[in-house]
């Protein structure tokens, strides 16, 4: 794979790894993770410092050497919380072929229009999250974002307004962005996406399909 240019907030790295992240977020930020080793060894260093927190506010009466004792604690915790995917067998890692109970040849596609496809994936309703399939070329309808978007891209690439995203690269957009996200000529973009509240399309035609697309 290419060179990873779009990372985690760390803001949604706190937030995973405190546990407090929707399940759809949870699986598009486990799936970055599994595919990026900048983001696994930031997750650690975040995964230590909450470890931390919580053995403070244990009731124990903290010597002057506790901080000291904290940290060698957290040095002999070195049990990998994230591993990396060992070899990947398809274009799916492996959080992501547990919740689609297969690679790419088992994923179920339903037709949203301009050619995208998508397939939602079950997770509590906190979040909705699907896989897309933009065909080489296609673009996704111009939308804003009442909430925050996850992007996640699998296979290929696509350009937006503020930049490119290829394999590995995550888009965090919030309410203030507005994008047409198109993909690049030569390969189709298979994409992991996820939103916690509805999208707000420019266009009328995909404001009525929206309700039966869930999107
Ligand atoms: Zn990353
Ligand atoms: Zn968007």
């Amino acid at each position: 794979m290419s060179k990873i240019n779009h990372h985690l907030t760390d803001a949604l790295m706190m937030a995973y790894s405190a546990g407090t992240l929707p399940e759809g977020f949870n699986l598009v930020v486990a799936t970055h993770i599994s595919l990026c080793d900048e983001c696994r060894a930031r997750m650690h260093e975040f995964d230590a410092i909450g470890g931390a927190v919580v053995d403070e506010e244990a009731p124990v009466a903290m010597g002057a050497d506790s901080f000291a004792a904290t940290l060698e604690l957290i040095a002999k915790d070195d049990a990998p919380k994230h591993e990396a995917t060992p070899k990947r067998s398809g274009i799916f890692p492996a959080p992501l072929q547990d919740y689609v109970g297969g690679d790419l040849s088992s994923v179920k596609w339903r037709k949203v229009g301009g050619g995208v496809r998508q397939a939602i994936l079950h997770t509590d309703k906190s979040a909705s999250v699907r896989l897309l399939h933009i065909p080489a070329g296609a673009a996704v309808p111009d939308h804003g974002h009442r909430g925050t978007e996850l992007t996640l891209v699998l296979q290929g690439a696509f350009k937006d307004e503020t930049d490119r995203f290829a394999t590995g690269d995550i888009e965090v957009a919030t309410q203030d962005l507005q994008h047409q996200p198109i993909a690049e000529m030569g390969e189709d973009c298979i994409c992991l996406a996820a939103t916690d509240a509805p999208l707000r399309f420019s266009s009328w035609v995909p404001r009525i399909a929206q309700p039966f697309l869930r999107i």
